[in-house]
């Protein structure tokens, strides 16, 4: 098993799969295209599948494919199924803005998918547009409604930035009441390209549950696993899930059971920490599967016991959202 010196077992991976994105959300990217990990330093499907069955042998169940944007990667299916066939893995999933998702669904859910979470900030074109910098608010409303039709079991993530986002939050409150759709709220973090961030900036997960109560209805807690960032609320009448990551207010750190892995084939044990191990180099060095275990092990081992963003001394990380993968 993957256990960090504080106990925490680690049973999830996120696997970035690419850092270019066909969005420019003005919290995670730079408005100009960034200088991109070159290809050759992508790590292959092959590459990937290795490590994850590496890591499934280690204990981890649970696969979220993510980026950049994972659907700009070519042929993503061929990788979900070839992750789905690992011995041990339970689960995989994708986040992905959505823009790209109606042409892919069908292989990927032959390919084994079964959840996704569409990352969806605005509920109207403009709002929509400022945020990502970029049309296509219909293209992934048009596809959330297929997700639906389709009985894919789908999320809403929407970031919660203060006079930014804010105008949003009711309108979504009101669409996981009419659709049924799960939408979850994630406090913003340091980790945008621009450098923007600043605390004030942040609309809290205590502040979106107030505006819940006073305008649309009150929410009460929903059970849940232990291990999820999210707290989820429905509203008093039964009808709407809303949730809350609050990594930034109300860190869940002493519950985390995640790592990750970037595009570039890093392992960082904490959205938060630096790079803590690099793979990329076992892999294309001719390293055997128990020396590539042992990096695991090590990376998990030196997790520090939580993130660090409210203390004083604590330092952005150096790369972005979209490197690292969200
Ligand atoms: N492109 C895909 C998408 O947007 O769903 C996957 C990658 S994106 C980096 C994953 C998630 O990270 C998105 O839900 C996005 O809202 C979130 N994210 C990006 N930058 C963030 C920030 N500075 N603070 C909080 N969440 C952020
Ligand atoms: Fe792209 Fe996702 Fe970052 Fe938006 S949040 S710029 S869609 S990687």
């Amino acid at each position: 098993m993957l256990v960090d010196q504080f106990g925490r077992k680690h049973t999830s991976v996120r696997v970035s799969v690419t850092d270019r994105c066909n969005l420019r959300c003005t919290y995670c990217m730079p408005a100009d295209t960034p200088d991109y990990a070159e290809r050759r330093e992508i790590l292959t499907f092959e590459e990937i599948t290795r490590v994850v069955r590496i890591a499934a042998g280690l204990g981890v169940d649970d696969v979220r494919l993510t980026g950049g944007e994972p659907l700009v990667r070519s042929q993503l299916h061929k990788l979900v199924a070839s992750i789905g066939e690992i011995s041990g893995i339970k689960k995989v999933s994708l986040t992905t803005n959505g823009i790209l998702l109606a042409d892919q669904l069908p292989d990927l859910l032959s390919a084994g998918l079964k959840s996704v979470n569409i990352s969806l900030d605005a509920l109207d074109e403009s709002a929509f547009t400022q945020i990502t910098r970029r049309p296509g608010l219909k293209r992934v409303l048009d596809v959330i409604a297929v997700c639906q039709e389709q009985g894919i079991k789908v999320k809403i993530n929407a970031i919660a930035m203060r006079d930014f986002t804010e105008h949003q939050i009711v309108a979504f409150g009101e669409f996981a009441r009419r659709t049924g759709i799960p939408v979850r709220f994630i406090e913003f973090m340091p980790l945008d390209s621009d450098g923007n961030w600043v605390e004030s900036k942040v609309l809290s997960g205590q502040q979106i549950l107030k505006m819940f109560s006073q305008q649309v209805r009150p929410v009460v807690p929903k059970n849940q696993p232990n291990a999820s960032p999210a707290t989820d609320y429905e509203f008093d009448d039964g009808v709407g899930t809303v949730g809350i990551i609050a990594s930034v207010t109300e860190p869940f750190c002493s519950t985390c059971n995640r790592f990750r892995l970037t595009a570039d084939g890093q392992l960082r044990n904490c959205l938060f920490g630096g790079d803590s191990g690099d793979v990329r180099q076992l892999l294309r060095g001719g390293s055997s599967d128990e020396t590539i275990a042992q990096l695991l092990h090590d990376a998990v081992l030196s997790k520090h016991r939580g993130h660090g963003t409210d203390d004083l001394s604590f330092d952005r990380p150096s790369r972005p959202m979209y490197s690292i993968g969200g």
